[in-house]
């Protein structure tokens, strides 16, 4: 009997034929290798994998674990005993991790194999993930498009069947954000509730470490293996973590669930085929038996704003530890610890992480603290009160996840203001340090003309992704939801051209 090749497969059935013994760990990764040969030279996910070492954990992993035998791609931002950890920087080019992160711990006790390590923007900084110093990551529904980002590498791994699940990390949407325009599944987890131990900090207050899957199950297998108090975290929040995947509504229905439409999301210059997928999915879940309501979120439009002087400045601050003296990159024959130290940054850094740092070390300098950083977070409190007060009434808040699908590579490249306004809908969601997923809904038509010349039209097919934001450590409710949402539809089945896999 022919079935899917395995690495068309969701980690949820992947696992039943690890678990009855018809695939052993070892074929399993040996089919993963296969694909990723064949498919990562078109998509580009991939910074460094190390296939041996994942070889040999196979042989012993007990596949009877939540995770037993499943090999995970992991975002270069994450340490890896042994594995380079870059960052997709220049300054950590050479870097090797000593020691694995906590979530990296907690994947290996559930049996998960992390193998490789993905492409991102550096240091986590964009949405494109063109601010890779390595190279492009190509979205795997249409290679002249971006992934997405900062994730962009374990987003676009995950859609061509090249990872299985993967793990990212959220400032402001990074989650969220790429796995919207690479047609995933992305959590970014309440702040606190997944340990950032072994994360490189890009803004402290804001960062959360989170799945990015083929399908909601798959994610709720993930957080339920890496959610969890950390003694070495003292930000890590010390409440029982629930079975994510025993909590999912078997049902579908969701009768008496209450779900915010927030009138401030549908913005002008949101894209028309996202709204109309959007509303689409609103009417499904109504039809599920959710109770639509409005809520407002008056203060949405300081967002980006305030996003982006608080984590630039915590990025300034986070950031001053490469200085070339212990690790990493460091500039030839220094004239004296000056001259070490600015050229050690200046060749290390790529030009958006520059920005950030100037623009926060500016925010948080003392003629313009109370100007800029104090007033940012007094604004933060009134946006954390906006979804307080959202949450009296709703469960859960639903919107686009990004305005627009999958954008050109290069085509915001330019104007890094365009490339922060992809994070609308997602960066006061970690402002607010509530719990946020994004589900695939639809897609747009894209219709360009490639090469005019020849008068070529390419009509490709572009993900459009649904958020809902739960209220802090209610994680089990959005995935209940989004879960119920996506076995009412068909639109998880769908894979982009790129990712079939013949028999
Ligand atoms: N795109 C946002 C930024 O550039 C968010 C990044 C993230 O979540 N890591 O900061």
């Amino acid at each position: 009997m022919s079935r899917p090749a395995l690495p068309a497969l969701n980690i949820a059935d992947l696992q039943s034929l690890l678990r009855r013994r018809e695939v052993s760990p070892r074929e399993v990764l040996d089919a993963l290798q296969a694909r990723i040969e064949d498919i990562d030279p078109k998509v580009e996910a991939y910074l460094s994998i190390d296939f041996e070492a994942a070889a040999r954990e196979a042989e012993k992993v007990d596949v009877d674990l939540p995770l037993g035998g499943v090999p995970i791609a992991i975002k270069d931002i994450i340490n890896v005993a042994g594995q380079p950890c870059t960052c997709a920087s220049k300054i950590l080019r050479n870097y090797r991790a000593p020691y694995d992160a906590t979530v990296i711990r907690k994947l290996r006790a559930a049996g998960a194999i992390p193998f490789g390590k993905t492409n991102m923007d550096e240091f986590a900084m964009g949405s494109s993930t063109e601010n890779s110093s390595v190279k492009l990551t190509r979205n795997p529904w249409d290679l002249s498009r971006v992934p997405g980002g900062s994730s962009g590498g374990s987003a676009a791994a995950v859609a061509a069947d090249a990872a299985f699940g993967g793990l990212g990390t959220d400032t402001g949407g990074s989650i969220r954000q790429p796995a919207a325009l690479s047609g995933i599944v992305g959590v970014k987890p309440t702040y606190g509730r997944v340990s950032r131990f072994g994360v490189v900090a890009f803004a402290s207050s804001l960062d959360q470490v989170g799945p990015l899957t083929k399908t909601v199950r798959d994610a709720a297998l993930i957080m339920t293996a890496i959610a969890g108090h950390d003694p070495q975290d003292s930000t890590s929040l010390n409440e029982p973590v629930p079975d994510y995947v025993a909590m999912l509504n078997s049902n579908g229905n969701l009768k008496g669930v209450r779900l915010g439409l927030p009138k401030e999301y549908m913005v002008e210059g949101i894209d028309p085929q996202v709204k109309a997928a959007v509303d689409a999915a609103v009417k499904q879940l109504q039809s599920l038996g959710a109770e639509i309501i409005d809520v407002s979120l008056p203060h949405t439009d300081y967002g980006i704003a305030v996003y982006y002087f608080l984590a630039t400045a915590e990025a300034s601050a986070n950031l001053a530890r490469f200085d070339g003296v212990r690790y990493g990159h460091r500039a030839e024959n220094p004239k004296d610890l000056l001259d070490h130290y600015g050229r050690t940054r200046e060749e290390g850094f790529g030009a958006e992480v520059k920005r950030r740092i100037i623009l926060g070390t500016y925010v948080l300098s003392s003629g313009y603290y109370d100007a800029y950083y104090l007033r940012a977070q007094k604004v933060r409190e009134l946006i954390r009160q906006d979804f307080a007060k959202a949450f009296e009434k709703a469960d859960a808040i639903v919107s686009p996840t990004s305005p627009v699908p999958a954008f050109k590579l290069g085509e915001r490249t330019a104007d890094p203001l365009q490339m922060y306004l992809a994070d609308i809908f997602t960066n006061t969601g970690n402002l607010a340090g509530i719990c946020g997923i994004s589900v695939l809904c639809g897609f747009a038509k894209s219709a360009s003309r490639t090469d005019s010349s020849r008068g070529e039209i390419d009509n490709k097919q572009l993900p459009i992704g649904l958020q809902l934001l739960g209220k802090a450590l209610d994680e089990a409710r959005i995935l209940q939801i989004a879960h119920a949402y996506e076995q009412s539809t068909d639109w998880h089945k769908a894979r982009p051209p790129l990712a079939k896999i013949e028999n």
